[in-house]
């Protein structure tokens, strides 16, 4: 039996339940945090990112020692701080004596194969527990694929609101139905209000944090301050107090909804907190269930937003483990195209793009149909490489850590994975920007031509990607009508869609 643990805990490991500790002597063990530079420059992280990473670190520190733990906390600019996660772990054992390295299974493929790695190199053995923060843990997950033909969320969802008990009534789902999203795609229009989420002012851990991140990283994207996030859980559970009681009515019917200068909409942005351990995924969903039981918000809303957490949240997990590393090279329709510059500056004329753009270089935040739909969509129209876009998103979101955002990026968004996580590409037009959104009426391009220097980029865009991409995709059921319109369309019609879209794409974007 070991007599003393070294127990690392990570920047998304911020919670008092971790397996690690709930497994440690908290009388003998000794709890480390280290502000790694390698983990804040392994791709250039927004600024908000790390600030917040760093300042939930730094106050989850102190709740540890408040809570009796003994604590090593490593600063960025501590000077004997080696900037490795490993070092500084192989020092602290020896520093304090521990005869074993605990840690939970680090969220990321790169991390997970380091401490395996450890173990044998390191003095002491390094013991890497299940993180028990998830629903379907990655060996259920694997159990739940194997033999399966194809694996889609809907039905591992269902699988998981059977295991959770959630929106049941006798075994079955409320209301008769799984899955509301039909009555989830309203449009936004003007008028309509939103309240944003809540705002903490910085405590002088936060200001001290944003003077490091200011002075150590000013080249990042991003701006850091104003700085308005929560950075404890008790903050985290006022976010989300003020989401159910503000917002969660209407997150359902305006979900896919797009809305010039409303960066937030009906949104809950918590994705940042789950993921860092503030806020626990199950007890969130239990939460929301409640406001439906008791009559306060809708069950499309209830619904729609338990899925995305028991859901999609879940099922990208599972298939990150089940994938990696190989997932991390996949491009189903090699391209090889440059991430436009524009996505760091923010700078073009396509009215979507520049708002999406701008509020991710102001918040660290766009919400999912914006990264789908505008930011993913128009890269994957355009060809660009999808490890180029899989890093841009990784280093430019607040709630960014590989296990989420690959699967997202690269097959949901990207379909580089030729459709493991989604059953078709999400390819759109101009018309469904349109639709969804009011970014159209101030942009300098004309949503309703299709080709021409003015028209939208998308429009042309889209069937030049369709057409390109013929021979992967005209077996996908999911498309033969779009492929029927294609082949019934003129052939000087497609000759100037596909010399628009090649001028275009032709030009420094
Ligand atoms: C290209 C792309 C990249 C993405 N990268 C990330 C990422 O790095 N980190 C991340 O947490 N999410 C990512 N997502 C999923 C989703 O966009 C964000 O979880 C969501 O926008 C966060 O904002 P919110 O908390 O306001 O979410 P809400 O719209 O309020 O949704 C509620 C919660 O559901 C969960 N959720 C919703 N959709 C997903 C999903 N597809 N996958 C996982 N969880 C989901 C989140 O925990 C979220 O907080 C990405 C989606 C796309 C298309
Ligand atoms: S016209 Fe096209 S580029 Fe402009 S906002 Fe609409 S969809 Fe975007």
């Amino acid at each position: 039996m070991p007599e003393k643990s070294l127990i690392l805990i990570m920047w998304d490991q911020l919670s008092l339940e971790l397996a690690s500790l709930q497994a440690a002597n908290q009388a003998k063990d000794v709890v480390l945090l280290v502000e790694a530079s390698e983990e804040a420059t392994y791709v250039s992280h927004h600024k908000k990112k790390l600030a917040f990473l760093f300042s939930a670190m730094r106050h989850f520190a102190q709740e540890l020692s408040a809570a009796g733990w003994t604590v090593v906390y490593i600063k960025l600019d501590d000077p004997e701080n080696t900037g490795s996660l490993i070092k500084e772990t192989k020092s602290a054992v020896i520093d304090h004596n521990c005869d074993q390295i605990v840690v939970t299974e680090p969220g990321d493929w790169r991390l997970y194969k380091r401490f395996q790695d450890l173990n044998g190199q390191a003095s002491v053995p390094v013991k890497i527990l299940a993180d028990a923060r998830f629903l379907c843990s990655r060996k259920e997950f694997h159990e739940w694929a194997d033999g399966r033909k194809q694996i889609r969320m809907e039905n591992f969802y269902r699988d998981m609101r059977r295991k959770t008990g959630l929106l049941l009534k006798d075994e079955k789902p409320e209301g008769g139905k799984w899955n509301f999203d039909k009555e989830n795609r309203k449009p936004g229009f003007e008028g309509l209000e939103f309240l944003g989420p809540k705002h903490f002012e910085p405590d002088i851990i936060t200001r001290e944090v944003l003077d490091l991140i200011s002075k150590n990283f000013p080249e990042n994207f991003g701006d850091l301050e104003p700085f308005w996030f929560a950075v404890t859980r008790h903050e985290a559970e006022q976010a989300l107090q003020h989401f159910i009681d503000n917002s969660l009515k209407l997150f359902g019917p305006y979900q896919d909804a797009l809305m010039k200068d409303e960066a937030f909409l009906f949104h809950s942005v918590i994705s940042l907190y789950i993921n860092i351990g503030l806020l626990d995924s199950i007890e969130v969903c239990q939460k929301i269930e409640s406001e439906y039981r008791k009559g306060k918000v809708p069950l499309n809303s209830a619904e729609g937003f338990i899925r995305q957490i028991i859901g999609w949240r879940e099922f990208v997990r599972g298939n990150y483990w089940l994938k990696m590393p190989d997932y991390l090279s996949l491009n189903f329709f090699e391209n090889s195209e440059k991430l436009p510059k524009f996505y760091w500056s923010g700078e073009t004329p396509m009215a979507c793009l520049r708002a999406s753009l701008k509020q991710t270089k102001e918040e660290a935040y766009a919400h999912h149909i914006q990264r789908l739909m505008i930011t993913g969509n128009f890269a994957m129209l355009a060809g660009v490489d999808p490890k180029q876009v899989h890093e841009w998103y990784l280093a430019v979101y607040i709630d960014a850590h590989e296990w989420v955002e690959l699967p997202n990026t690269l097959g949901m968004s990207q379909f580089a994975d030729g459709g493991v996580l989604g059953s078709k590409p999400y390819a759109a037009s101009g018309n469904y920007i349109k639709k969804m959104s009011n970014y159209c009426k101030s942009c300098k391009y004309d949503v309703q031509k299709k080709v021409g220097e003015d028209a939208c980029p998308f429009n042309y865009l889209y069937w030049d990607f369709l057409a390109r991409n013929k021979e992967k995709l005209k077996n996908n059921r999911r498309l033969s009508m779009v492929y029927r319109i294609w082949g019934g369309m003129d052939k000087q019609d497609k000759d100037n869609v596909r010399k628009t879209a090649s001028w275009f794409l032709s030009q420094e974007l």
